[in-house]
């Protein structure tokens, strides 16, 4: 090494030794007689001194340094006379010796400081230098510790890491595939996998009855915030195993995580059946670290004359403790929230709970004291509370209630980012209608297997029939999901049937894993948990892009090495591909 220490490393029993340190020039101060330089590298920063009386040269040539100036810095490591509390390294410097410029820099296109002045954009096309970022930095170490305690604790109860090949076909994740042409087999491409679902089923033919790997996923999916085509996942499988073995095991690699990396020590995760996540919260990932559940209000608003609420097929509300003050300026902003085109309400209702037992609403046109009386006692509101209500058609009433209990949640400070609170999701619907294309998508996918008692529903209800299929949300967010799933030939034929596949369909993209249940596949059941966004979360961030070291933007291009793009003539031959698309300005 040209160093014999990294710069987050001297301390004051360090004094007297010599040293030679390497790294970026963070800044330089010229104070007259002394020269400062900060000088950065992965570790930390240590100041170097340059004395003008004793070291006119040298100092001469510290001066001349220019930020981000790769430099070799040798010296002896002294005691500051002013010491800087704020750093690790603060309190002793190195008064330099000899100085090597290792490498020149040109002035970055924006400060390489916690606070930059760098545009999004910028930060993306230069992506290296954002990420000498102390905000970056840190963020993937604690996706390293991250990705090494997943590993440990798995590897503590015998999962095995089997890599998993990219160039496949078709998984079905619900998103488009990318496709990459085969130049050997003319007119024939691979497909990346949207997750390695087939394979690690495989496995568990295989034997392997622990597996984990912590992998690349891509989907070409219409990007909505915060999604990224290539994302990462940590995906398990295991055999002879049930529901709750799955549940209990990556609880426990949670729990782990979270004291390990957070010294924070996770509650048992609660069950919750999907048709309660959305009856109470209007979502598949419920925030439980406040109440304010929703309350069905149909029978106490319906058939009083009131025409929004009779023809609505759900009336609900929810009781937002103490805000009964809120002014009519608040309310009239609650209201704009709602009806914002992406939450689509067409108004809210509101009761205030006062304090002397009253009632004021915003359709006391309709409904008497005693009306409104009986709603605060649905919703158990005490004087002071204010109930919100919502109408419509169910599952849209229930998105924009869940939107509402969100905003309420974050007012009131109920969304604290340091409390965690975990929970399973559990008993999706095995399928999900879709309008457009008049036919049933697999809710998760069509290796996950319906729930027994639900069997008898495959042919005469499909929509009815509940899945093995579970999610782990924590704060209101979608960590991970999986299933127990179908091993055996004749009801993943079925599935495919029930999904609108005919058997030749069938059997062309999937044939491969129904003939392997064939030879003796073991019960099995498994999960995928994102990587990214765990990290994220453990971050106490929302997005996952300063997660990820070299991440796309938000139309799937990567600024840096600006990709996608065309490639040769002679290229495009050689794949036997014509382009006869006019190229889209981007
Ligand atoms: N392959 C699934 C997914 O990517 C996870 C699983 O079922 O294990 O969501």
């Amino acid at each position: 090494m040209l160093r014999t220490h990294t710069c987050g490393e001297l301390r004051m029993e360090h004094v007297g030794q010599e040293v030679a340190l390497t790294g970026w020039v963070q800044r330089s101060r010229d104070l007259g007689g002394m020269t400062f330089v900060d000088l950065r590298d992965r570790y930390g920063i240590t100041q170097l001194a340059f004395n003008m009386e004793t070291q006119a040269e040298l100092c001469d040539q510290a001066r001349k340094l220019g930020r981000e100036f790769v430099i070799l810095a040798k010296g002896k490591v002294a005691e500051r006379s002013s010491k800087n509390k704020n750093i690790p390294t603060g309190e002793i410097e190195i008064i330099v010796e000899d100085l090597d410029i290792l490498n020149k820099a040109k002035l970055p296109p924006f400060t390489i400081e916690d606070n930059t002045d760098g545009g999004d954009e910028l930060r993306m096309k230069y992506r290296y230098l954002d990420l000498r970022r102390n905000p970056l930095k840190n963020n993937l170490m604690l996706r390293h510790q991250l990705a090494q305690e997943v590993r440990r604790y798995l590897s503590d109860v015998d999962f095995l890491e089997v890599e998993t090949p990219f160039l496949i076909k078709s998984t079905p994740e619900g998103a488009r595939d990318y496709v990459v042409p085969s130049r050997v087999h003319e007119g024939e491409f691979y497909a990346l996998p949207q997750s390695p679902q087939t394979f690690k089923q495989l496995l568990m033919i295989s034997g392997y009855d622990r597996y984990f790997q912590i992998v690349k996923c891509f989907r070409d999916e219409d990007l909505r915030a915060d999604r990224q085509p290539e994302f990462t996942q940590i995906d398990c499988e295991m055999s002879f195993v049930e529901q709750e073995d799955i549940l209990d095991t990556f609880e426990g690699m949670a729990r782990h995580l979270f004291k390990k990396v957070k010294g924070i020590d996770l509650v048992d995760f609660p069950r919750m059946p999907y048709s309660e996540a959305m009856e109470f919260y209007g979502s598949d990932k419920p925030d439980i670290r406040f109440g304010m559940k929703f309350v069905n209000l149909n029978e106490q608003t319906q058939n009083k004359g009131f025409k929004v609420f009779d023809d609505a097929e759900l009336v609900v509300g929810i009781c937002a403790e103490g805000c009964a003050s809120y002014t009519r300026k608040q309310l009239d902003k609650l209201t704009d929230f709602v009806k914002r085109p992406q939450i689509g309400a067409k108004g809210l209702v509101y009761v205030k709970c006062n304090e002397d037992g009253t009632f004021k609403s915003s359709v006391d046109k309709f409904y008497g004291q005693e009306d409104l009386k009986a709603w605060a006692e649905k919703c158990s509101a005490k004087p002071g509370d204010l109930i919100l209500v919502l109408s419509g058609q169910t599952d849209k009433v229930r998105k924009q209630m869940c939107e509402l209990r969100l905003e309420m949640g974050s007012q009131l400070g109920f969304r604290n980012p340091d409390k965690f609170a975990p929970l399973w999701v559990v008993d999706f619907p095995l399928l999900e209608w879709d309008d457009d294309g008049q036919r049933f998508h697999a809710m998760h996918h069509p290796f996950t297997s319906p729930k027994k008692d639900d069997l008898q529903l495959m042919e005469s209800d499909p929509g009815k029939v509940r899945a093995n299929a579970y999610d782990m949300v924590i704060n209101g967010v979608e960590i991970g999901g999986g299933s127990v799933r179908i091993y055996d030939r004749e009801l993943q034929k079925q599935m495919f049937t029930a999904l609108g596949f005919s058997d030749e369909e069938a059997q062309a993209q999937f044939g491969f894993l129904m003939e392997a249940f064939e030879y003796g596949a073991p019960p099995h059941a498994g999960i995928a948990l994102g990587f990214d966004r765990l990290a994220a979360m453990f971050g106490g961030q929302d997005s996952i892009r300063d997660f990820i070291a070299f991440p796309k933007n938000n139309s799937a291009r990567d600024m840096m090495i600006n990709s996608p793009s065309s490639i040769a003539d002679d290229q495009l031959e050689e794949l036997s591909l014509k382009i006869t698309a006019e190229k889209k300005d981007n």
